[in-house]
């Protein structure tokens, strides 16, 4: 366990609150000690308020907030009187609990304090970190991990039997601290949980917590279950696994009630978990530590039968639910892991960020039962204790509080000529409205034209069958499937009349312009039949097809066929609900194809001065990318929900074509 403070770092920070926001940053940093908005931390301060008088404040984590990022703005005041008062309680619901604490701060814009801050406020020490670092819980799940806890920590740490955050935690916690901390009492250990360390100042606890988790490195290294030997190469699935990808993705999503994507990972570690014999038995008991529930759901679908998976969920939600004190509302039934022997380890979730999150969180937790089995035997908690959080009020209230998912939240675009103009915003514009983009595009760097979650740019020559094959099956691989295809790379040669027109410049656009979107509409089709809400092309055109101009016959003829070809789909594909639509830009100057040779050589051919050409359309308006690619988005979403087939001109009005 690496001691990450910096005296030259930590001068940076100043005051109770700022090395406080220091030290949590530090705890964030290392993934094996806090993941994704897990633990918190906390400081008590004296301050004087706006009478003059003093009071004492505990500066708790706010719900929301990343240990890793966190700011002083992160942190919410709360009365400390109050939160020693309320431990006393002989009980408090979760929201009166939240209701306490809301009305107790003292400054109105502060994020709700952590549900653990009652905790924090009974522990009498100034600053109080708290991680679910993997080295304890994989110690402490396991058979026996009560008394190993007791061995390494027993002297100096305070142990906590399992038991829900929350208000019955805190008091267990407060009554069990004051019977058994002693002056050398530097940590409390949480069974099935994870660890809080204290100290009087921020570095001092920041390094009882690196020492605590330290002592369970080395206790799991002593009993050779801390360096998991590397993974045995694994032989690769099978090399096409796309339409077996996305026909799992649609189960899980037609479950689930929305569209999820399913992301696989597939290298020799996940591989070689993924093919255990004994998977059932360490995968299938439950999560690491109860508060990824939220996240993964309390065990991942082993194999493919999603109706299986669906009908364990729905008896272990009527088995748990009447214990309850208020009804529930079962959440969606839908696995967010899946282990499978050939596909690897895939994570589920309704953004791309989200499915990052589930496959981090079990990549963890695969590292803990690997050390809790080297140690002896994973054991996870029963599965009631772990519904009481999945279905705890103040995650419930939070469902409810959710607004509306983006409209293609789940839903996975693939655009071509990705890397600039129309095709670039296309990809923005959709990203925008929550789908997972792939881009291909023949530039460099189209893997990092967006810094996003949901971005996956791929380098592809769209003539290359093979190329375009190869980009379709490693984005299925990234994200689950595809449920629009967005037609748009597309080259527009220097004009030539025909009488001057080459067979090689006028195959050459056919092969972009038309041949490779045959390819692409011929490979996406069994995807786009299995997309959860049905598949959506869309075809970026040319006001060339209803109004062609001298000089451009390879490309106006191009622009054509590919309209044909898109309406012969429009009728070949209506009955596997997948729509088709077109539109049809003119005179779209921010893009790749407009250099000021061409748009000078275009101008030249209608009479124009360049100025007068660029606004050549009735409304005398300049039609930008990002104007056709918010049609191109709304023609994927539900406003066209009903369309198929149609052209739609976005050219400001051309006389021609009207
Ligand atoms: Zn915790």
């Amino acid at each position: 366990m690496k001691n990450l403070w910096n005296d030259a770092e930590a001068a940076a920070y100043s005051g109770d609150l700022g090395l406080r926001v220091y030290s949590s940053r530090l705890l964030g940093r290392d993934p094996s000690l806090v993941l994704h908005g897990g633990g918190n931390t906390s400081v008590k301060v004296r301050s004087r308020n706006i009478l003059g008088e003093e009071e004492d404040l505990l500066y708790v984590k706010g719900s929301g907030w990343d240990l890793e990022t966190i700011e002083e703005a992160g942190f919410s005041p709360v009365r400390l009187d109050h939160l020693i008062a309320l431990a006393r309680l002989p009980a408090l619901s979760d929201m009166e609990m939240v209701n306490e604490l809301r009305t107790h701060m003292t400054r109105a814009s502060a994020p709700t304090p952590s549900v653990e801050a009652i905790l924090h406020a009974t522990i009498p020490h100034k600053y109080v970190d708290h991680t679910h670092a993997d080295a304890v819980i994989s110690i402490t799940n396991t058979d026996g991990g009560e008394e190993r806890a007791r061995e390494i920590f027993g002297a100096d740490c305070v142990i906590i039997p399992y038991i829900m955050p929350g208000f019955d935690l805190a008091r267990l916690c407060a009554e069990r601290f004051a019977a058994d901390a002693h002056d050398g009492t530097i940590g409390m250990v949480l069974l099935n949980h994870g660890i809080f360390s204290f100290g009087a100042s921020a570095r001092e606890s920041y390094d009882r917590m690196i020492a605590l988790v330290g002592r369970a490195e080395d206790y799991l290294r002593r009993h050779a279950a801390w360096e998991l030997p590397p993974a045995a190469p694994q032989a690769a699935g099978p090399g096409t696994q796309r339409i077996t990808l996305a026909g799992l993705r649609q189960a899980a999503s037609r479950v689930a009630g929305f569209p999820l994507l399913l992301c696989a990972g597939q290298d020799d570690r996940h591989l070689a978990f993924a093919r255990r014999p004994d998977l059932e038995q360490i995968a299938a008991q439950g999560p690491a530590t109860p508060d990824h529930v939220i996240r993964t759901k309390r065990i991942p679908m082993i194999g493919r039968n999603i109706e299986q998976y669906v009908s364990d969920y729905k008896e272990y939600f009527e088995k748990n639910a009447p214990r309850a004190r208020d009804p529930k509302q079962m959440l969606d039934p839908a696995p967010r892991v899946i282990l499978d022997p050939e596909l690897g380890v895939c994570a589920l979730g309704r953004s791309a960020r989200d499915a990052a999150i589930v496959a981090d969180i079990y990549d963890h937790t695969i590292d803990v039962i690997l050390r809790a089995e080297a140690l002896g035997g994973y054991r996870a908690l029963p599965a009631g204790d772990i519904f009481d959080v999945e279905y705890w009020d103040l995650e419930q209230a939070k469902l409810k509080k959710a607004g509306n998912p983006p409209v293609f939240a789940g839903e996975i675009a693939l655009v071509t000529g990705a890397a600039s103009g129309i095709g670039r915003a296309c990809a923005e514009a959709l990203l925008a409205r929550g789908a997972a983009v792939v881009g291909l595009d023949i530039a460099e760097g189209i893997d990092g034209t967006f810094d996003h979650p949901g971005w996956f740019g791929v380098r592809c020559d769209l003539t290359q069958e093979a190329a375009v094959t190869a980009a379709i099956e490693s984005a299925v691989r990234r994200f689950g499937g595809l449920d629009m295809l967005v037609l748009n790379a597309g080259v527009f040669p220097p004009g030539l009349r025909i009488a001057q027109l080459d067979g090689e410049s006028w195959r050459r656009t056919h092969a972009i312009n038309l041949d490779a979107n045959l390819a692409l509409l011929r490979e996406a089709h069994p995807l786009l039949c299995l997309a959860p809400r049905g598949g959506r092309v869309a075809v970026v055109g040319s006001r060339n097809v209803p109004a062609p101009g001298p000089g451009a016959a390879a490309y106006s003829v191009s622009k054509a066929a590919l309209t044909q070809l898109a309406r012969v789909a429009a009728l070949e594909w209506a009955g596997d609900g997948i729509r088709i639509n077109m539109v049809h830009p003119d005179a779209v100057f921010d893009t790749g194809i407009w250099s000021p040779e061409i748009l000078e050589a275009r101008a030249r051919h209608y009479g124009l001065t360049v100025e007068q050409y660029r606004s050549r359309n009735l409304l005398k308006v300049e039609v930008e990318s990002r104007d056709v690619a918010a049609l191109v988005a709304e023609l994927c979403g539900p406003l066209f929900a009903k369309v198929t087939g149609a052209q739609i001109p976005i050219d400001g009005g051309n006389e021609r074509a009207v």
